[in-house]
């Protein structure tokens, strides 16, 4: 499979060169130059396949020239082997129309450890393969972070450095990446916000004088391999309601736009997807965008919602390349001239065509701080369900969704459960008054020592500090 960039000028590559990438020399984002289909019938043969094994088959053919089946399938094996639920996804009913679709059973008890788990064996097999080192920068609103974090402590072609925003992630969250010791793994706390460190990430990215000598990579979900590990689990679930019998819909508590693209991506291979509900906190630049078209953007507030709380969805970007140019078809030239006026603009208008492609699929709903909470307890007193804030807002939405006339009566609707109630248990005991307890995976948490420095908000002292840090442990 080839893999061209949103921007139109940068090379195209294979899966290989595009994970190791991260973000295309242009600027854009790797997608793969068509989507793979599947036939009903072909849908049908992966119901009862373990999730290992559906992995397998629906990353086929993404790796395709870079990886055999069969090394794509031991890899599958080792990463999903051994997660914390059998079921490694596994589906609770909560009503006649609502489930939950549990994608916290990893290490570090958020979604993104189904992709970054993945993501830390690619590296590792590429790099091998190559005889080369990785200098990873991440920015993290908390989750991907530690998920990141735990993916490749110890590895040794890799170095991590992942930025966070100062007292603005859940203490569970910090501690996550803070108490783990191993030499190639750097903490940094911004003074800032999420915004900011995504935005000196990207910077990095576009900086010879650290690109180069570093070879950068990247782990937040601008990496393709990582919305690619998370087509499976919408196929997974969706097998298991009916499927390609009967649609479904999701409902996506949503940031970054990746997980939910992922569903997207779902939808264009033929999975029947009635409707991805893209749900956001009060931070909605993409409620604004995908009801009315307007993507412009205005303060990141802190919420109850950490790893919600973006101003900048990253990710929007391959939707609005996919279905933005004249006919609908892709335009990566009018891709870059876009994105160019928004970043000078901080605001756009999507195009109709652009609007038109977002609202054959998604629909859109935003939840406050007291939609939240009553999401928690509808969840709590209905179906005896301890839930997670953004789970919460996820469910806010879906509760929703047929009398917004999102989704048609009858077709069952799926809440993504990002992660563990423990892992916000604060807000979760303010809402409902249960403290969720840790897992016994997560271990002695609260009892070991934590390591990061604390930096100023600017692009500069970050990337020196990147420079040195990173020059001074290799050699
Ligand atoms: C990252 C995260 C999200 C947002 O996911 P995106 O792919 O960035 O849209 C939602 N909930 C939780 C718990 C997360 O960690």
């Amino acid at each position: 499979m080839e893999y061209i960039s949103t921007r139109g000028a940068a090379p195209a590559l294979d899966f290989e060169g595009a994970t190791l990438a991260g973000l295309a020399s242009d600027g854009g984002l790797y997608l793969p130059r068509e989507w793979p289909r599947l036939t009903h019938t072909q849908i049908r043969e992966l119901r009862g396949l373990s999730y290992a094994a559906l992995a397998t088959r629906i990353m086929r053919p993404f790796v395709a020239g870079s990886l055999t089946e069969d090394e794509l399938g031991a890899l599958c094996e080792a990463v999903y082997g051994d997660f914390g639920h059998a079921a490694v996804t596994p589906l609770v009913q909560m009503d006649e129309t609502h489930w939950l679709l549990e994608l916290f059973h990893g290490p570090t008890l958020a979604f993104k450890d189904v992709a970054l788990q993945m993501l830390g064996h690619l590296f590792e097999t590429f790099l091998e393969r190559r005889d080369e080192r990785l200098t990873i920068v991440g920015a993290t609103s908390g989750d991907t972070g530690s998920a990141a974090i735990n993916a490749v402590a110890g590895r040794d072609r890799i170095e991590i450095f992942m930025l966070h925003p100062h007292e603005r992630v859940s203490e569970v969250q910090r501690r996550q990446m803070t108490t783990v010791r191993a030499p190639n793994v750097h903490n940094i706390a911004i003074d800032g916000s999420f915004d900011d460190a995504q935005r000196h990430v990207k910077r990095m990215f576009a900086d010879c004088e650290i690109n180069q000598p570093l070879n950068l990579g990247a782990v937040n979900s601008i990496n393709w391999a990582r919305l690619m590990a998370q087509i499976v689990y919408y196929f997974h679930s969706a097998l298991q309601l009916g499927a390609p019998d009967r649609a479904v819909a999701y409902s996506v508590p949503t940031g970054n736009f990746g997980d939910v693209f992922a569903g997207y991506v779902a939808a264009k291979m033929g999975l029947p997807i009635e409707r991805l509900i893209v749900a956001t906190n009060v931070n909605d630049i993409l409620h604004r965008a995908i009801s009315e078209g307007d993507y412009s953007t205005g303060e990141t507030t802190a919420t109850i919602t950490p790893s919600m709380d973006i101003q900048v969805s990253s990710n929007f970007e391959r939707l609005l390349f996919d279905c933005g140019g004249a006919d609908g078809k892709r335009d990566g030239a009018a891709m870059a001239a876009q994105m160019a006026d928004f970043d000078e603009a901080r605001a756009m208008t999507l195009t109709a065509a652009q609007r038109d492609g977002a609202a054959a699929l998604f629909s859109s709903a935003r939840a406050d701080q007291d939609d939240t909470a009553r999401a928690l307890q509808w969840a709590y007193r209905n179906a005896d369900q301890v839930i997670d804030p953004h789970t919460g807002v996820g469910l806010h939405a879906s509760l929703g969704a047929v009398a917004a006339g999102h989704v048609k009566p009858g077709t069952p609707i799926v809440t993504l459960a990002t992660a563990h109630p423990a892992k916000f248990r604060d807000a979760v005991e303010r809402a409902v008054g249960v403290r969720p307890a840790l897992p016994s995976r997560v271990g002695d948490l609260f009892g070991r020592e934590e390591h990061y420095t604390q930096l100023a908000g600017d692009y500069e002292t970050s990337r020196d500090f990147v420079l040195k840090h990173a020059a001074a442990s290799a050699s």
